[in-house]
């Protein structure tokens, strides 16, 4: 082995400023459960994981084979390396200066260290591909579980929020009791599935619902009330027939609500929701412009989402039927330069596409299901007894739905 003994002072720098999670991470792939980092073992073969860092993220520790030590002991072991071989990589990671040039790391050693980590990467990839089969077939499962069931309770949820659904649309179905893991309870639920452009479920979002003693039927108060499973990455909740214009936004009630107010005023509209903006925009390449209030904690000011698509990541795919695209903003967002940003870069990949784009923007501190609870009677609102009794902002004078999609910039 090259080099000698490594001095005290040095191995205690390199114990407290080496990170655990992140040499472990490079080989197991690490889950929270509650306050440790969990994963499968990779000292012995298992299914379930019984390995963990502790939450000092100083130890780890595996029920299994019983394996245990520090970050120098984890080095150790996974690069089958002597305690001075073992520190002495770990010194060279984290840009610590050995003395003398016989400090430097065995070439051999190295070599082999990288090529276990290749080997840890596949073994990794492998694992997040089978994690996403588990979960696509549990929502299909899940979807399948809803088919027969009663509409009842989306229904009545809906029609809290102002929507007046005789029928709920074939991509949303209900259950009237689906465990709620975290609180252990089963609630009824709303249950929307994603879909690709092939038709295939990729996720379903569920919202639980709780039915009050006079009958009307709200979201949970339990946490969370909200819940994807599977992805909505590429994929979007399709709430109508195809028509060549596409409305998207983000949120269900969101589109809904505009797919109402739009009911027998506008033809050939479809109507999708994308469930989150990073799905409607994509990823962006690159950084965007800087942001406009943020700053860093260095004191320069943070970046606002790239607006220029990348064209590996795209998120939601639009089908060719879809000329016209109209995206709708929500206005709730807590950093609105951001999402200004993240619609900016969906308008531009799909202008890339060859479409016609506008963003509709609903009035001044109000999303789209505020405008439809408010809006005049004829254009389907306003509704007793919607859920919470406050009244929200009348729409600017003579503007309904119709006028906000059109004026859409
Ligand atoms: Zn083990």
């Amino acid at each position: 082995m090259t080099g000698q003994r490594i001095p005290d002072h040095v191995l205690q720098e390199i114990k407290q400023r080496v990170d655990l999670e992140q040499v472990v991470g490079r080989v197991v792939r690490l889950k929270r459960q509650g306050r440790r980092s969990v994963g499968l073992c990779p000292f012995h073969q298992e299914r379930t994981p019984s390995f963990g860092v502790h939450p000092s993220g100083r130890y780890f520790k595996c029920f299994g084979c019983g394996a245990a030590g520090d970050a120098i002991g984890f080095t150790m072991r996974m690069h089958d390396l002597d305690f001075q071989a073992a520190a002495r990589l770990l010194a060279q990671d984290l840009g610590i200066v050995l003395d003398g040039p016989k400090a430097q790391v065995d070439p051999a050693v190295a070599r082999r260290r990288s090529e276990e980590w290749a080997r840890a990467e596949d073994r990794r990839r492998e694992e997040e591909r089978q994690e996403r089969e588990e979960q696509v077939a549990w929502c299909r499962r899940a979807w399948q579980s809803c088919r027969d069931q009663p509409p009842d309770f989306a229904i009545l949820y809906l029609r809290g929020r102002g929507l007046r659904l005789q029928a709920l649309p074939a991509s949303i179905r209900c259950h009237p009791r689906m465990p709620h893991k975290e609180s252990g309870r089963d609630l009824p639920c709303m249950v929307a599935a994603v879909q690709n452009l092939e038709g295939q479920i990729l996720g379903l979002h569920r919202t639980f619902l709780h039915r009050s003693p006079d009958g009307s039927v709200h979201k949970t108060a339990l946490k969370p009330a909200k819940k994807m499973n599977g992805t909505c990455w590429g994929g979007a909740v399709r709430l109508s027939r195809p028509a060549s214009t596409l409305v998207i936004g983000e949120g269900l009630e969101t589109v809904l609500s505009v797919m109402q107010a739009l009911d027998g005023e506008v033809d050939d509209h479809a109507f999708w929701a994308a469930l989150s903006l990073g799905n409607l925009a994509g990823r962006g390449q690159g950084m965007g412009a800087p942001h406009p209030t943020r700053k860093m904690k260095n004191g320069k000011p943070a970046r606002l989402p790239s607006t220029r698509p990348d064209p590996d990541h795209p998120g939601i795919l639009l089908p060719p039927w879809a000329r016209r695209v109209v995206i709708l903003a929500d206005a709730d967002n807590a950093d609105p330069p951001a999402a200004e940003a993240l619609l900016q870069c969906a308008a531009n990949r799909f202008r890339g596409e060859g479409r016609d784009v506008r963003i509709a923007r609903p009035p001044e501190g109000m999303d789209f299901n505020d405008v439809l609870k408010s809006g005049p009677a004829d254009s389907g609102g306003p509704l007793k007894g919607s859920a919470g009794g406050s009244t929200p902002a009348a729409p600017p004078e003579g503007q309904d739905f119709s006028d906000v999609l059109r004026g859409a910039a």
